[in-house]
């Protein structure tokens, strides 16, 4: 969504409030399985002292795909809007800064971007999600299988060494 700042460029504390609904079919996190529906920002673009920002709140509604165990789970992203906005852009290193071009903003693809770099990188159903076992597959977080975990090859040279100590 395009949006023209023509009326608070020149103008130090104006601002222009928005609401948006954002679909996100082209947006892709391996984590993110799908939307549950459109992400929603709603805030105000501000002109502070001739430096423009875009303040305000997103969220999201998703199913995602645990890290560990491959189930998927329901998650409900909120986040907090702060992001600069720059008239002219010259400072090319600065990559957080988004430039405006003539007096306009495309506001959907500022937030979109903005939302995959505020993403977790670990996705997990649950803080303490045990993942699955890796010889019969198992959800280890509804118990125990009982396989014997093959030992590690570094601990049987260990403790071929304590032998020898013996
Ligand atoms: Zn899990
Ligand atoms: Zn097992």
């Amino acid at each position: 969504m395009y949006l023209s700042l023509r009326e608070i460029i020149e103008v130090p504390g104006a601002f222009l409030p928005f609401e948006v609904e954002i679909a996100p079919e082209d947006l892709y996190f391996p984590s993110i399985e799908r939307f549950s529906k459109p992400l929603y920002a709603k805030g105000e673009i501000i002109n502070t002292a001739g430096v423009m920002n875009i303040v305000g709140h997103l969220s999201a509604e998703m199913v995602c795909v645990c890290d560990r165990c491959a189930k998927e789970f329901f998650s409900i992203k909120e986040m907090e809007l702060n992001i600069p906005l720059a008239a002219d852009l010259n400072d090319e290193e600065n990559a957080e800064i988004f430039a405006v071009k003539g007096d306009e903003i495309d506001l959907s693809e500022i937030l979109k971007t903005c939302f995959i770099l505020d993403m977790e990188t670990k996705f997990l159903c649950r803080e303490d999600c045990k993942g699955l076992c890796s010889i019969c597959g198992r959800d280890l977080s509804e118990g125990e299988c009982g396989c014997v975990k093959p030992v590690d090859p570094r601990l049987a040279v260990l403790g071929q060494l304590l032998d020898i100590d013996d």
